[in-house]
């Protein structure tokens, strides 16, 4: 056979019509008209009603004639909160840096909806993992894999100080405090002072002060790399998503409780829940417990809904779950119900052991035996005669749901009862007895004792 036949050796140059890489978040903007995907190297806007493209954003160059600069690809994106500004739309680079496009201008290129780029903060020597407005739109800060924090002054186009204490990638970031108000200076004019929490891959949570530009805590509360968290709008929660199975939920404090003496009954309200995960801080998070999650995936992000009333997570599978936040009313209601169950299953449990004491078929089983236990071999007398108890191999009632059958039934002491209800004995299949007793249960050849009963109860007690 020949092989002298030669082929063409074709090389990918570029990708078109991709409308959304994995990894980069979709964002909508106020109207809900608009979904602004990333996509290699742009940002787009999509009309959702109508699927037209209508805005695009990317970094050009003008050395290579208004083509996408190689290496940028967007990894993060976040539409400015400003109410005159709401069409800044700032996205985060492979690259490591942050572009600030303005989403209606017509100016390069109508046709292509090509958007002009206001600003370019290159601040960060490896990929941008996270970017977050204050409330005003004033300030904007850049987490990035190079472990890094920046906070940016828009009005100012300007880095305004960097932020070092994480190990590893930053995944989310959030301004926290600065009362709502607008006003640009840092600090803010508000009663509460503008704070940034911010997650990260190393598994801490920290909370820094912006005046004094560093961390005032970090929170130890994560085994695994914490991929996202999410704020109520009233900032008093916080949920975090992590590589864990479980969300956990943190009381949040905006104003911090070591900071003021004024906040000590603060501490007590509280202070039971903060065990010792967050002893020498300031107290602005305490972990208040977990959600498990139904996806066993790590997680990926978690977002509440506008009104605080809804929160969505999701991991890396495909379930995505939505949770509601429960009113005060439904809370309590919740436990009433709870208490009303656990003492409903006290009194079912007295009552199950007195008709268990009282069935025919038990009775039948004692007689069989003469009031002797299966297991010693005891027929304790009493004032009223011999007495034994029936016993269940399988548990009656949810949710093991044994049934009131000779089958299902031996008699015995009361000592060996309890031991088998707690399992500190079990029985094979050829009657040998294992656990806490040796020996063979002694089984009258008219008591057909049912095998899957025996291997039920070896199984619930680990046997
Ligand atoms: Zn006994």
């Amino acid at each position: 056979m020949s092989l002298g036949k030669t082929y063409y050796r074709y090389v990918q140059r570029s990708t078109c019509g991709v409308v959304a890489s994995p990894g980069v978040n979709v964002l909508y903007d106020n109207t809900g008209t608009l979904a602004l995907t990333g996509a290699l190297e742009q940002s787009l806007a999509w009309n959702i009603r109508t699927g037209e493209r209508i805005h695009m954003c990317r970094p050009t160059s003008t050395s290579t004639r208004g083509h996408a600069i190689p290496g940028t690809q967007v990894t993060v994106q976040a539409l400015s909160p400003s109410p005159t500004q709401s069409n800044r739309l700032a996205v985060g680079y492979e690259d490591g840096g942050v572009r600030i496009y303005e989403l209606q201008s017509q100016g390069i290129s109508a046709v292509s909806g090509e958007c002009r780029q206001v600003a370019h903060f290159p601040g960060h020597r490896a990929a941008v993992q996270s970017l977050a407005y204050d409330k005003a739109g004033a300030l904007l800060a850049s987490g990035g894999s190079d472990c890094d924090i920046v906070v940016w002054d828009l009005t100012a186009e300007t880095g305004l100080f960097r932020l070092r204490g994480h190990r590893d990638a930053i995944t989310q970031l959030r301004f926290i405090g600065g009362g709502g108000l607008v006003g640009g200076a840092v600090g803010g004019s508000g009663d509460e002072e503008l704070k940034l929490l911010s997650g990260s891959k190393d598994t801490l949570l920290k909370v820094w002060d912006l005046e004094q530009q560093r961390c005032i805590e970090t929170v130890v509360g994560h085994r695994a790399e914490v991929w996202g968290f999410a704020v109520t709008p009233d900032e008093t929660r916080v949920v975090t998503i992590s590589s864990a199975a479980d969300l956990k939920v943190w009381a949040l404090n905006v104003k911090g409780r070591g900071s003021g003496m004024e906040v000590d009954d603060a501490d007590e309200e509280e202070g039971s829940g903060s065990g010792g995960n967050s002893a020498p801080t300031q107290g602005h998070l305490a972990l208040m417990g977990p959600i498990r999650r139904v996806g066993m995936e790590r997680g990926v992000a978690v977002q509440f809904s506008r009104n605080g009333m809804f929160m969505g997570c999701h991991g890396t599978g495909k379930v995505l779950e939505i949770y509601k936040r429960r009113s005060h009313e439904e809370v309590l209601k919740k436990i009433k119900r709870r208490l009303k169950r656990l003492r409903e299953k006290k009194r079912k449990k007295s009552t199950v052991v007195r008709i268990v004491r009282d069935t025919k078929i038990a009775l039948d089983i004692k007689k069989l035996y003469d009031f002797k236990c299966q297991i010693c071999g005891t027929a304790l007398k009493t004032k009223s005669g011999y007495y034994a108890e029936g016993a269940h191999i399988k548990p009656l009632g949810k949710p093991h749901n044994g049934d009131d059958s000779l089958s299902n039934i031996l008699c015995l002491c009361p000592n060996h009862h309890v031991m088998l209800d707690k399992g500190s004995l079990s029985i094979n299949d050829n009657f040998d007895l294992i656990g806490h007793v040796s020996g063979k249960l002694t089984v009258d050849p008219n008591h057909k004792l049912n095998k899957q009963n025996l291997f039920y109860h070896r199984k619930l007690h680990d046997y």
